[in-house]
């Protein structure tokens, strides 16, 4: 009989100690798929184009935050760092490239991925965002297949391959 309460006790605790296993990894399993996609950072001051921009890339699957100046942006990316930034050459307060240039020599933002976004053609203004630091242009009017295109290859030369719930969102 007392065995038999001993059995039943050492069983009792191993199951426990199963279930406290099962727990964790189910914590794990249960991440927000939402929470572990990239977040893109959206600086554009005309709606039309930022609601655009924003409609595609979350289709896309991707996290976005949106800022319509320079200063929105700087207080966006202290709220939450971005795992890349699409920023509008022409704002309402400053130049985009301006404060790319600031991100560039700040340590802690200078690894950002950033995308300029410019509404000019020529070659000296495409080459401004490239100078001041860019990952990679597009030039509007852009189509939006091409943007998500572009993010993805650059988000897919920067972030970490096997970062945690790199599995949930595949490019
Ligand atoms: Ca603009």
């Amino acid at each position: 009989m007392q065995r038999s309460d001993a059995e039943n006790a050492r069983r009792a605790s191993r199951g426990q100690s199963r279930k406290v296993q099962s727990d964790a990894s189910q914590t794990r399993r249960n991440t927000s798929p939402d929470m572990s996609a990239p977040l893109l950072l959206i600086v554009e001051d005309e709606l039309a184009i930022q609601e655009l921009i924003v409609f595609v890339c979350e289709a896309e699957g991707f996290r976005t935050t949106r800022a319509g100046s320079i200063a929105e942006a700087r207080s966006a990316l202290a709220a939450e760092r971005p795992d890349l930034i699409l920023l509008d050459r022409m704002l309402p307060d400053r130049p985009g490239e301006e404060w790319l240039r600031e991100l560039r020599s700040d340590a802690k933002t200078a690894d950002v991925p950033v995308i300029i976004l410019t509404a000019r053609g020529n070659e000296s203004d495409r080459v401004a965002g490239l100078d001041a630091g860019a990952d990679d242009y597009v030039v509007k009017p852009f189509s939006p297949r091409e943007l998500v295109a572009r993010v993805k290859v650059v988000l897919a030369r920067t972030m970490p391959k096997t970062q945690e719930g790199g599995e949930s969102f595949v490019f």
